[in-house]
Order: C-alpha cells, then structure tokens, then sequence
C-alpha cells in the first residue's frame, strides 16, 4: 500500500543521500549487518510535552551508539511505523511514503499507471509515460517483506502492459514470498496472446489469482464501460487462456448506473459459458478517478438494485459457483444476501459515519470507502 504524503514535518537532518531510497524498518539496533544498507533505524524519544508523548527519528543505516549523528524527524501522521514496515524517503523532495505494512492485510503495489482500457469509473485513471521505475523499485521492496504476509495485490494500469516483467515479476514474488498469496488485478487482455497466458501457467505460483473485470454479457456494453472497441473479445479469450494454463481467475463485476440492470443476464452468461472460473465478485462503486469526475452518470443506490443483485448471486450459487459482494454496507443489502458480502475495503480507506453509532453489526459490516462522502445510500440505517 502506497501512502503519499505531504512532509511539513519531515526535516532533513542531512543531504548527503540524494537520491530516494527504499528500506525496511527496524526499531532495534543490530549488529547484524547482512541487511544493514536496507534497514532504517525508527527511534522514538520520549517527550511528554507533544501530543503522541513522543518523537520519532528515522535514521538511513542502523546506528548502534546513540545519540544519533543524523536521520529525519517523522511527522505524527507517520508514527503509526513500526517494525517490518518498507517506506521509500525522497531526501530531494523530503517526503516519506509507506510502501508496504507489515501488520496490514492490504498491501497492494503499484506496477504501472499505463492502461488499454479507459474505463468511466477507473479509479486510478491511467496515464502513457514510462514508469518503469515503478517496478523497479518493487523489485527492490519484495525482498523486505516479510515471508509471513499473507497476501499482496498487484494494480496497475494494466499489469499485463509490462510484458516480460510482469512475468518476472511473478516469479521474483513466487521466490522470495513461497508463503504469500498474489492477488493481481488486470483486464486480462493482454492474456489473449496464449503464449502469454501459458508463460504465466508455467511459473506454477501455488496461490495467484488474476482478478478480471467482466462488466456485462453484451460486448457492446462491456466494451462502452471500458471505452475500448473489442475489449470484450480480447478479456473472455485472456480468461479462457488462463484457465487452459491453470491460472485461478477472478471474476469482477462493478454494479454501477451502466450496468447493474442486466445483473441477472450478466450472471446466467457466467453460468453457461465461464462455468470454471474460481470466483466472481459483485462490486460495489468506488467513488475516486474517473467514477468521481462521472458520479452524476454512475451512482446508484444500491437499494435501487437489490432485486437484481438477489437474483444474480441465486443463480451464481445454483451453478455452483463461489460468489462474493464486495464494498456494501449490510444495512442495504437483504438478509438473504448477508451471508454473501465481505469486508472488502482496504483497512486505510475504510470508514463508518455518525449514524452507525451503535450498530450491532458493524464488526461483520464492510462500511464505506473514504470517498463515500460525495454519495452514500439513502438506506443507511443501525442494527439495534
Ligand atoms: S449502520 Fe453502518 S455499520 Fe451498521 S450495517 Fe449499516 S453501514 Fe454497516
């Protein structure tokens, strides 16, 4: 998970290292060196007159005797840092952005913002220059996660733009992380070339799981949500050849204004012809990018669809099919359809607003994404 910051408190004590580096965080000193030049000491200074009753140091090398000769004060919105965290520090623009959390089940990497798809809702509009320099650095980063986590995601973009990398890429995770699932986000066009789709099938990584977005059974519907002519085509091919490589595919489908009145088509289509994929996912909008400049021509609320959203999950269910709703509240969803949703919002985006208070079911409740507040349903109300 990537956490752009401002820096109005990241002062640097020294310039003498230019250029942005990436480490892991430690908050003892070692004398352990194998991974001294990847490891950035966090100290935290007692000091009862600011508000965290503490101030905290990041130090670029591991420094046994203190006090330490030089480093950067963290601003209080980063002293939730601990241990096992990766952080990138830009000494030049004086910023920290967190990178990966250790404690987090959310850690998603960037790899691309370049895309072949151009969808209205994107959350993460893309753009055509070359950020190569995206993977790169995710290249350094995966050796300092921890082999304990249990699942990262791969976004983009269109990860399968990357060609080659995105292959190695895979097996560099694969290597260093045996233990952690890979959740990879991709329009699954660029799976259409078989060979690719193969060369995919061939690194066996024991827990991948390629989430592709399907957003109707009418290619011409499809294709208009993601503005790209003969996207349809290309994604159902890239999903046939995965699966024919043994790759696990995951449906999605974003209920918005667009699409969510041909549901119960959309889900019969699945049932009859994309039977063998692993799971489909029903998802609600999130209001960021593109789906927030065209809120007025997307949002609806979710009560407004409850019937078809009912009967799309029956029909996925009968089939045999594993099926989820991602990113509803429980209050707007029909009882029978509880058993279904997931709390599916990344821990740091996700929020609850005043009229929760006192909800009996806010523990298994999904809440809203941070951007809720532009729209939320008219339908909010406490399980007392
Ligand atoms: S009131 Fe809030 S916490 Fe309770 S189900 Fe609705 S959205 Fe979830």
């Amino acid at each position: 998970m990537a956490l752009p910051l401002s820096s109005p408190g990241l002062r640097p004590l020294s310039e003498s290292s230019p250029r942005p580096f990436v480490g892991r965080i430690r908050e003892t000193p070692d004398t352990d060196v194998t991974e001294r030049d990847r490891e950035i000491l966090l100290v935290r200074e007692p000091a009862a007159y600011l508000p965290h009753g503490f101030r905290a140091y990041l130090l670029s090398r591991p420094v046994v005797d203190l006090p330490l000769p030089d480093g950067y004060v963290l601003p209080p919105e980063m002293h939730y840092l601990v241990e096992g965290d990766v952080v990138r520090v830009d000494p030049v623009r004086r910023t920290l952005t967190a990178l990966y959390r250790r404690a987090s089940h959310s850690n998603t990497f960037l790899v691309t913002e370049r895309c072949d798809n151009y969808c209205l809702m994107c959350s993460q509009p893309p753009r055509k220059q070359d950020d190569s320099w995206l993977l790169d650095e995710l290249e350094e980063v995966i050796p300092l996660v921890s082999p304990e986590t249990r699942e990262v995601g791969i976004t983009g973009g269109e990860p399968g733009l990357l060609g080659g990398r995105f292959l190695q890429l895979v097996e560099r995770l694969h290597h260093h992380l045996p233990r952690t699932a890979v959740h990879v986000l991709s329009n699954g066009r660029s799976f259409s070339e078989p060979a690719f789709a193969r060369d995919l099938g061939r690194i066996r990584h024991p827990d991948l799981m390629m989430g592709i977005p399907l957003y109707s059974d009418l290619p011409e519907e499809h294709d208009h949500v993601v503005q790209a002519h003969g996207a349809f085509d290309e994604t159902v091919r890239g999903i046939l050849n995965l699966k024919r490589a043994g790759v696990r595919v995951e449906l999605r489908f974003v209920i918005h204004a667009q699409t969510w009145a041909r549901l119960p088509e959309f889900a019969r289509f699945v049932a009859r012809n994309l039977l063998f994929v692993d799971h489909v996912a029903l998802m609600g909008l999130e209001l960021m990018g593109f789906a927030k400049t065209n809120h007025q021509r997307l949002w609806v609320d979710p009560l407004d669809y409850q019937q078809q959203l009912a009967s799309a999950v029956q029909t996925l269910e009968l089939a045999g099919l594993q099926v989820s709703i991602y990113n509803h509240p429980l209050c707007v969803l029909p009882a029978s359809l509880h058993p279904f949703s997931r709390k599916s919002i990344s821990d740091w985006k996700n929020i609850y607003f005043p009229e929760c208070g006192g909800c009996t079911q806010m523990e298994s409740c999904g809440g809203f994404f941070a951007s809720s507040t532009l729209k939320r349903s008219r339908g909010i109300a406490p399980f007392l």
